[in-house]
């Protein structure tokens, strides 16, 4: 099929609810993927943050999984999900539980239904959140988002959230009321442009959770999974601050749909029997996937090829021109410009490199935590010839100044 035969389909069958850019992928290996037209692209979006070892690369553990067993439902006990559960807790290092299911916006439910369950006894069930947050796309997602455009048209939303601005701890300070049960925050907020919590917000929100009872949970549906160097995003800002609870999703199984909800001692039993559930959560296959994932990640180092080469492209990102700031951890790049993202965005895609927009000025890159020095060059060398195209008075400017 041509780009175009497979465009016309989407444009009769599929719902429009995506902004989609028009490109058409139909093959991808590590970190490399190919049009419908022969194309070669540099993927440094990753599939927003998913792909954490690249493409082609949990094939083997699909294909091995799925013909064992696919699916039990949660009647019955299989391996992986036990095994799965025991190797999370083990990388976060505290004694807790986990919960599965399929995606960042159900891990986020079941953090919310969490807190309300443990407060509900004292009538207590109000979560603060935070200006500029993302938390998915379910009704009680989007009330929790800090941004407007989510929620616009879909009122009312669901009672018991309120927000206040980021990396402001007198602002939760004063918005904690009798009623309030929890603080959900992202360590790093992603969509937004990636935009880490000060150390000090992070430590204080941590003391302000123990004096008010209260629990701290963190969105690490994006920042996690070791993307910023560390398996938890918030032990790089502040190892101090742990949570009560956390939520994975996007790169858990590497590609294949999975989240899940990671509660600490003393709260991992308040969700008991009947509680919660969901049928797809933790199967067979998706465990069996994350295992492999996850051992692939450990036995290859990638986490700390994520740290250093997160800290290589940051530094040679800050010295491009057209480059106000650059943020974040690891692999979870925010690169605000001088300009538009949009524009920049599409000269990176002519350039031969994909990544996704932040906010409105912020490219992020989100690249398989496997990259390779050379491919950070080259996306290096593809940002920089992007950029010039955007801004070749600015180029002429800095030559003929300098
Ligand atoms: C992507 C994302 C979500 C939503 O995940 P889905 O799998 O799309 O439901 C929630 N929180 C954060 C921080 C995210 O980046």
């Amino acid at each position: 099929m041509t780009s175009a035969e497979v465009i016309e389909l989407f444009e009769r069958y599929v719902m429009p609810t995506y902004a989609r850019w028009p490109l058409v992928f139909v093959r991808g290996r590590g970190a490399r993927v190919w049009d419908a037209d022969g194309r070669e692209y540099l993927d440094f979006g990753g599939g927003i943050a998913v792909n954490l070892l690249g493409h082609a690369a949990i094939t083997e553990a699909v294909a091995r999984a799925a013909q064992q067993l696919v699916h039990v439902s949660n009647l019955y006990y299989h391996p992986g999900q036990g095994l799965l559960a025991k190797r999370l807790v083990e990388l976060v290092g505290l004694p807790g539980k986990v919960f599965f299911c399929n995606s960042g916006a159900e891990a986020n439910e079941a953090l919310f239904k969490l807190a309300r369950r443990w407060g509900h006894a004292e009538g207590r069930y109000e979560i603060i959140v935070f200006h500029d947050s993302f938390h998915g796309r379910t009704l009680a997602g989007i009330t929790a988002t800090g941004q407007d455009k989510v929620k616009k048209g879909f009122e009312p939303l669901v009672p018991g959230f309120r927000h206040v601005p980021f990396n402001d701890l007198d602002a939760v300070a004063s918005a904690v009321g009798p009623q309030t049960v929890a603080v959900l925050l992202e360590p790093i907020q992603g969509e937004s442009g990636i935009r880490p919590a000060a150390a000090d917000f992070l430590r204080g929100l941590r003391r302000l959770c123990d004096e008010r009872k209260l629990l701290l949970m963190y969105d690490e549906v994006q920042c996690g999974l070791g993307r910023t160097g560390d398996f938890c995003a918030w032990r790089t800002l502040a190892p101090e601050a742990i949570p009560d609870a956390m939520s994975w999703a996007k790169g858990l199984a590497g590609g294949f749909p999975m989240g899940a909800m990671w509660a600490r001692e003393p709260h991992q039993d308040v969700l008991g029997p009947g509680t919660h559930a969901s049928t797809f959560g933790g199967t067979p296959l998706a465990c069996a996937v994350a295992l492999a994932v996850l051992e692939t990640v450990e036995r290859e180092g990638l986490v700390r090829n994520a740290r250093e080469l997160g800290e290589y492209l940051m530094q040679r990102l800050r010295s491009l021109r057209g480059v106000r700031e650059v943020r974040g951890r690891g692999l979870m790049i925010g690169v605000e410009l001088t300009c538009e993202a949009r524009p920049v965005l599409q000269a990176l895609m002519d350039a031969g490199l994909l990544a996704v927009a932040g906010g409105t000025q912020v490219v992020r890159l989100l690249p398989p935590l496997n990259i390779t020095r050379a491919e950070a060059d080259e996306a290096i060398a593809k940002f920089e010839r992007a950029l010039a195209t955007i801004m070749p008075a600015a180029s002429a400017a800095t030559v003929g100044g300098g």
